[in-house]
């Protein structure tokens, strides 16, 4: 039996295929341009000896329906999914769920209603994600679809922590609070920390960094998230590709009445022209380090993202008192030794002493990069969100009975 991950933007459809129920990947693609006349798909079917199969077709398509239809026929094409009956569930990344959503749910006319609801807290991201849902309910009518919500993990945040300290009704009439972001992620590293460390979740505390185009960090406490960085949008913390992050809130005030900018411009602004982006021009963190040898704003944009996550960590020791582990993932976590040193280096006498070799050569799905001695151990550990959400969308259909 199969499992489809859905993820989709408002003109893209990016998908995985797995098999049940060992969960490895059959097939993953992207469908792009959707309502135009060259939309693409591009697909790799995985192979068992861990080889590729590409392929690349354009044709027109109108809708999401479509490009479904699409997805399909070259499934079926390739026997990756014969039928649509081999499909357990279609689980769907959703990014908001407010304080309605706290698990993988499965979705009904209710949810979708639910969903749409929480449109005004995710104005960039539930609209694509509705149009996905609906469009594959369309096309796959009798297969159970469910939704996973990338702010699900952290509602267990305590009051004091997801609270702004802003006027009660705020938080009553316009669900002004933090939700925090990146969940499927934090959840994922931090049970395959607790696998990797021989602990069971319940037991471990960890501080995970999710640190990638966007990024955020998450203090969690005996296998629960009880603080993150991002917020009421995921603008909210660490220093970004091209958002900002944590600024003076006063700050839109002041450039409003100065430059006669609109709210609208202004969150245009501090979403995809800030950030790394904004300090330096490059939003890659590649080219960043590459550059910032001889190029002083490219260190400084470098400076300014390790500072600001070493900020966090350490206002996260003092919020879990014990940390069992730091766990880096994202593209930027899982693959730069220089800013897991960056971020790292003074922080020994909390307990955090990475070894530099380890750190310098480590590689697979989860590796140690601490010095055998030290009382908090550093992890680096390959996220995969995708298999998360396969693996929670079998979940909620087992549990629905379906
Ligand atoms: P997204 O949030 O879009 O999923 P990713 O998790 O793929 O982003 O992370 C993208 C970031 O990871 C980019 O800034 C990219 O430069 C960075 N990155 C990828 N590989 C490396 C590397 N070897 N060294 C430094 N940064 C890297």
């Amino acid at each position: 039996m199969r499992v489809a991950v859905i993820n989709c933007g408002s003109s893209s459809i990016k998908y995985e295929v797995f098999n049940t129920p060992d969960l490895a990947m059959l097939a993953t693609g992207l469908i792009e341009k959707i309502g135009g006349s060259e939309s693409c798909l591009r697909q790799r079917k995985c192979r068992a000896d861990g080889t590729f199969k590409e392929q690349s077709h354009t044709k027109p398509l109108a809708d999401h329906y479509e490009g479904f239809e699409f997805m399909a026929s070259v499934n079926k094409e390739d026997r990756i999914v014969k039928d649509d009956s081999e499909l357990v569930g279609i689980g769907h990344r959703v990014v908001h769920g407010g304080e309605v959503f706290r698990e993988p749910t499965v979705i009904d006319q209710e949810v979708v209603a639910a969903i749409r609801r929480l449109i005004p807290l995710a104005p960039l991201h539930n609209p694509s994600n509705l149009l996905g849902i609906e469009a594959a309910m369309a096309r796959f009518p009798g297969i159970p679809q469910v939704a996973v919500f990338d702010t699900a993990f952290h509602q267990t945040l305590p009051p004091w922590a997801f609270h702004y300290a802003v006027p009660s009704a705020w938080y009553t009439e316009y669900h002004v609070r933090k939700y925090g972001f990146h969940g499927t992620s934090h959840f994922y590293v931090s049970r395959e920390a607790a696998q990797h460390l021989g602990k069971e979740p319940e037991s471990v505390n960890l501080i995970t960094l999710h640190l990638g185009n966007g990024a955020s960090v998450a203090a969690v406490q005996r296998g629960v998230s009880v603080d993150t960085s991002m917020g009421l949008t995921p603008l909210e913390g660490l220093v970004m590709g091209t958002r900002s992050g944590d600024i003076d809130p006063a700050l839109h005030f002041y450039l409003m009445r100065q430059t006669g900018m609109s709210a609208d411009e202004l969150e245009k602004f501090l979403n995809s022209q800030s950030g790394l982006k904004g300090v330096c021009g490059l939003n890659d963190m590649r080219e960043i380090i590459d550059r910032a040898e001889g190029d002083a704003r490219a260190a400084l944009a470098l400076d300014m993202f390790c500072y600001r996550v070493k900020k966090y960590i350490g206002s996260y020791i003092a919020v879990l008192g014990r940390v069992d582990a730091l766990v880096f993932t994202g593209g930027i976590g899982e693959n730069s030794a220089t800013v897991r040193s960056r971020i790292c280096s003074g922080l020994e006498r909390m307990g955090i002493i990475v070894d530099e070799q380890r750190n310098a050569t480590c590689s697979g799905n989860i590796a140690s990069i601490h010095e055998e001695s030290a009382p908090v151990k550093t992890l680096v550990i390959r996220t995969d969100e995708e298999r998360e959400i396969a693996r929670q969308t079998i979940h909620a259909v087992k549990k629905a009975g379906l």
